[in-house]
């Protein structure tokens, strides 16, 4: 089996737009974390991941909360949570645990996931309604539904909540499990100014990712009802995500949810700037941006995504393909305002050659 290769090192300099997960720990978040008091988290003995978790718990509406390394392993332990071998996950087409977990639903849970047609990673009630299997010897059982908020393949979108309420309903009314994916739930919260727990109020579970746009190293964490989260304890054991002294990362996020969350408002205008900078450019059609996330598509430049992302690299200035003339640019803590227009000036720059060879 191959793989391509990853580039082994970001050139210096590099303004990247790659993803929110690729800020560097800030020095108060680090000097944070080098004062964490800290214990056995496996036994529940680090003070600072009780704290975070106690905090998340609350933050999220849920009575309990576990740290987990990762939000993969938030994902793949609720799955595993919810789920019997031979159920059946429905969610939106694009969703992470579906396309970017490796097959984890599968491979670990022996789940099926059914896609669903979406808009911009959003599904309706009636979506889900269509998309469970009537109870029968022949067909799988229909166990999960999972939406992302906000959904990042959609285009960093985020659902209405009443949307979302109704999607939980509906699903609650059928007797599913509802799972919250909430990689960039609080720039969920900071775009629409609704309250973390209204968001998640539908759900089972529900996890915050604190590695993407609030900016620390290591760290997810999961949340539900002290029973569920009791079930997630087992699966964290046996897949080996349990911490010793963790109050080191946790730390970290305690810093993130004071320090770095609010400002993510600044993430929301550099992204309306970039897509309004876009929107000049010949041959580019963009999304409007909700949040940082910012999608557009590169076919009128007569490119393909890789080879406009090649070409902007060049120019010092990294974004990721998505599609094959699709690209996309994350605005995080470590891109300025100045670094949006020098992005816009290295796409100019790109274009007019690409123009000038065509
Ligand atoms: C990044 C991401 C994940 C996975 O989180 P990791 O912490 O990178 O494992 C899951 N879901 C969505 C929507 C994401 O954007």
């Amino acid at each position: 089996m191959s793989f391509a290769p990853l580039p082994s090192a970001v050139p210096p300099g590099l303004i990247n737009l790659y993803s929110d997960t690729q800020t560097k720990p800030t020095p108060g978040l680090r000097a944070a974390m080098a004062r964490a008091e800290v214990g056995d988290e496996q036994r529940g003995e680090d003070p600072s991941v009780n704290a975070l978790c106690e905090r998340m718990a609350d933050l999220l509406g849920k009575e309990a909360a576990m740290f987990l390394p990762s939000g993969t392993m938030c994902n793949e332990i609720a799955v595993l949570v919810h789920c019997r071998p031979g159920d059946e996950v429905i969610g939106a087409a694009d969703c992470h645990i579906l396309v970017a977990e490796g097959g984890a639903p599968a491979a670990l849970a022996s789940v099926l996931v059914t896609p669903l047609r979406s808009l911009r990673g959003q599904f309706s009630p009636a979506d889900v309604e269509a998309a469970i299997r009537p109870t029968s010897r022949y067909a799988p059982t229909t166990r999960l539904v999972a939406a992302e908020q906000t959904a990042n393949l959609g285009g960093g979108t985020v659902w209405p909540v009443a949307q979302l309420n109704a999607v939980a309903e509906t699903a609650k009314r059928h007797g599913l499990a509802t799972h919250l994916d909430g990689a960039r739930l609080m720039n969920a919260v900071v775009a629409s100014g609704i309250a973390a727990r209204e968001h998640a109020k539908g759900f089972d579970t529900v996890w915050v990712d604190f590695t993407k746009g609030l900016g620390a190293p290591v760290g997810a964490v999961l949340a539900g009802s002290r029973a569920l989260i009791g079930e997630a304890w087992r699966w964290k054991q046996r897949l080996g995500g349990a911490f010793r002294q963790g109050g080191i990362c946790a730390a970290g996020c305690l810093y993130a949810l004071d320090h770095h969350v609010e400002r993510l408002v600044e993430d929301h205008a550099n992204a309306r700037a970039l897509a309004a900078g876009l929107a000049q450019l010949p041959g580019i059609a963009v999304d409007a941006p909700e949040t940082n996330l910012v999608f557009f598509d590169v076919s009128g430049t007569g490119m393909t995504a890789e080879e406009f992302c090649h070409a902007l690299e060049a120019e010092g200035v990294r974004m990721g393909a998505m599609g094959p003339t699709r690209v996309r640019a994350c605005t995080h803590l470590d891109i300025s305002a100045a670094d949006i227009q020098a992005a816009l000036d290295a796409t100019e720059r790109v274009l007019a050659r690409a123009c000038k060879a065509a």
